[in-house]
This record gives structure tokens, sequence and C-alpha cells, in this order.
């Protein structure tokens, strides 16, 4: 990349005037942001912080407490949803945290395990696998087991949190999966492309086998594009935009040019960025057409099912379940009714609305991992409303929501709920015909 082009994507890369100034600071955002309602802090708040975006824009200096306050939004969106005044927070709060990422120097350590994580790590398969391999021997091998039920896990110290909060590794990995097709059930009416994700493959195996299946019952070849990347959504929320702009176009190149019908994932935050791959690219000349393009085609699984005349040969499932939004769908995206929807065509099912289902679990991509503590309160208070239900079943549509929620139910569920994404349901339903 030659040096005008990072010199202009460093400036666009930063909030612009014109989307500060949308906010007129009347505050009605306030108490749909679980970092306020927690805190009470007014620069914990999407007020506060645009209004501390307003002045490092006019040239006040990034100091380590705008640094923390940037840091310490969820990036939720929940505050796009309540603005009368279409603020656009998501877009604000990515380009602060690049602007950070550009013009503030990061200690050493700091660097590397950065670097290492997001442009290493997470774009690579053969990393992930071995990630996965050593967390599944750790899991399988009963020491995790040995180390929860004897309380060693104590010994960790605040490290304990954040080991409640790691993934199962599901062998096989998906990734077994990459580049295979697979067929529509009967007769063929869609061709799609399935975004696998990067940590999915590892800890979310059998939801995407699910999420395949439940393609194929509603008549669409699947296709998992064999070179398809990590999606760079945590890139564009911790503000390491240049990796992903590069896994943009390499996703681009992966799948655009593949006469699809859709291009689907099942993972509400990786949807999120990948729609904006046309808004990430729009300044390169030659992929700013093929990213619009690829843009148009995605959706996200229960926006795609809900769009469709939907399969209804299924058996019951027999089960209380309410539904947890995730932000990344509900206020990235805008989809709230879809998946409720398929949720209420699953016969047997009991559905129960939850209070305050839009507010976030306190996941938020590594959010959980890099700010347990504040997590946790948000999670505890989520659990109290996912409690209020008495749901057997808690239904969402994210990974990473659905990981919160596990540890929510293991340390203030009422009992053995069970977390699934929507898919798995209908899966589950689809495999109940005749039951
Ligand atoms: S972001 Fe929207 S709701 Fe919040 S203070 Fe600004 S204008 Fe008001
Ligand atoms: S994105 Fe979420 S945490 Fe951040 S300011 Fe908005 S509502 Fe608050």
């Amino acid at each position: 990349m030659d040096v005008s082009t990072v010199a202009s994507e460093a400036e666009i890369d930063k909030p612009q005037q014109v989307d500060l100034d949308r906010c007129v600071h009347c505050g009605l955002c306030l108490n749909a942001c679980p970092t306020y309602r927690e805190l009470g802090v007014e620069m914990d708040s999407p007020r506060g912080r645009i209004y501390q975006m307003v002045q490092v824009a006019a040239g006040a200096p990034i100091t380590d407490a705008y640094q923390e306050h940037i840091d310490l939004c969820l990036a939720c969106r929940g505050c796009e949803s309540a603005c009368p005044s279409g603020v656009q927070y998501g877009k604000l709060v990515e380009a602060a945290r690049s602007q950070i990422e550009n013009e503030v120097e990061r200690g050493f350590w700091t660097r590397t395990l950065r670097d290492f994580v997001f442009r290493k790590l997470l774009p690579s398969p053969a990393l992930l696998t071995a990630a996965g391999a050593g967390l599944w021997l750790y899991q399988a091998s009963g020491v995790q087991k040995l180390l929860r039920v004897t309380g060693l896990i104590k010994l960790l110290g605040p490290m304990a949190d954040r080991e409640a909060l790691a993934p199962a590794a599901q062998i096989p990995f998906f990734f077994r999966e990459i580049g295979k097709t697979f067929p529509a059930e009967g007769k063929q009416k869609y061709r799609v492309a399935f975004m696998a994700g990067c940590i999915a493959n590892v800890s979310f195996a059998r939801l995407n086998e699910a999420t395949v299946r439940v393609l194929q019952k509603n008549g669409c070849e699947v296709v998992v594009p064999p070179a398809q990347t990590c999606c760079g959504a945590l890139h564009v929320h911790a503000g390491i935009r240049d990796t992903a702009r590069d896994l943009a176009r390499r996703n681009v190149d992966a799948v655009v040019d593949g006469n699809y019908d859709a291009i689907i994932t099942n993972a509400a935050g990786c949807g999120s960025t990948l729609k904006e791959y046309g808004e990430l690219l729009e300044h390169d000349p030659k992929y700013a057409a093929r990213a619009a393009k690829f843009t148009s085609l995605m959706k996200d699984v229960t926006e795609f099912l809900g769009s469709i005349e939907l399969n209804q040969k299924m058996g019951p499932v027999n089960a209380t379940v309410t539904y947890q939004d995730s932000c990344h769908l509900a206020h990235g995206q805008k989809i709230r009714k879809a998946p409720r929807d398929l949720l209420k065509a699953i016969p047997g099912l009991d559905f129960k609305p939850m209070p305050l289902s839009d507010i976030c679990c306190g996941s938020a991509g590594i959010y959980n991992v890099l700010h347990t503590d504040l997590s946790m309160k948000i999670l505890e208070k989520k659990m109290v409303n996912v409690n209020y239900t008495k749901a057997q079943v808690i239904a969402t549509a994210n990974p990473g929501c659905m990981i919160q929620l596990e540890a929510g139910v293991r340390k203030w569920g009422r009992g053995n709920e069970r977390v699934v994404h929507v898919v798995e349901l209908l899966d589950e339903a689809y495999a109940n015909v005749g039951k």
C-alpha cells in the first residue's frame, strides 16, 4: 500500500465532523446505554463519549482518560436505536478507536499481543486449529473440571472469571467442511454461500453444521467457499481497520463472483461488519463496486429464512423459550421480527418474551474478556430478566452472546436452562418430524 493511501485512510478513520454534528446532546439515549446504567457516569454514556470525541476533533489531546471511556463502550449500538436524531454511534466509536490505534503508541507487549491475535491468529485456520486443540485437551482431559470442582480455579485470581468464559472446543472442527458444497433437500430454489467465521469453526462447529442443514431443508444448495477468512469484525471493533480491509478484500474475492442468491452468516456480530464491507472499502477504487455487491447479498440466517417461504415440515420442540436480541442484529442490522417469527413457527414451542431483551448482555465481542468485572455486572442484570421469563431455553442469534449467556446461566441461572441459536431449534424441529 503506498504512503498516500495510508495518509488518506488515517484521515477517513477518525470521527467525521458531519457525523459528530448530528448529536444534539438531548440525552434520550442515556437510559439505553448499559455502561451508563451501570456506572452512572456521563463520560461513560453515549452523549458523554460523543462530547469527548468532539473535543478531540477540535484539537484536544487523546488522553488516557479518553481512551478508557472509549474502551469501556460495548459498541452495542443500543444508543443508536434510541437516538431520534439518527446519530450513527457505531460508526463514530469505531472511528474513535481507529484514531487511537493510528495515533497512540502502545507499549511493546500490548502491541505484540494485539498483532498476534488480530493479524496472525484470527485469520489463520492453522493457528486456530492448534489453539482449539489445546483448549479441547484442557477441557476433555478433565483438567478444567478438576480445577472447577476443587475450587483450585480461584488460584487464577481475576483470570478465573475469564476462564469461565472460554467456549467449548467442538471436535471435529468445522474447518473440514470449508470448500464443500451441500446439495438442497428436494427441489433446489436457492444457491447460497455460507460464511463459517473464524473461532466459530472451533467453538461453534455444531451450530455451523445445524445452519447448513436448516438451509438445505429450505431448498438451498449451500457452498462453503474455500478462500473465505475471518470477517474482520473484531478488528473493526478494536480500531484495526487496515487488517479489517485486507480481510474484507479476501472475502469479497472468495465469494462475490460465485453467482449466489445470498451470502449467509449465523453470527450477528460478523454479519453487521460483513454488511459494512461496502462502506469499509468505498474509497478503494478496485474494490468499491465489488464490496457494494457483496453487501447487497449479505444476509443473517434468520433474515434470510424470514424472507422465504419457510419449510413447515417440522416436529414439535416442547419447551418454553425466550429470546435475547443480539445487539448487532437488533441495533446493528435492525432485525428483531425474523428470529421471533421463526421461533413462533416451531410446533410445541411456548414463546416467552423477555423484558429489556435488546439491552446488551455484556458479551460484545471480546469485551467480556477485556472488561470482565463490568461485563459480569451487566450480565447479572440481564439474568434477572432471563429468570423472570422462567424459560427452559434461551435463544439468541450470535455465538458471542451464547458464550456470555451460558456463563450467566451457570452463575445466576435457575438450573439446567439451555442456551441455543435460533437455527439450532429449527434444526431440532426438522429432526423431530414424525415424533
Ligand atoms: S446520540 Fe442521539 S439521543 Fe444521544 S444525546 Fe446525541 S442526539 Fe441525543
Ligand atoms: S454503544 Fe452501547 S455501551 Fe456504547 S455508548 Fe452506545 S449504548 Fe452505551
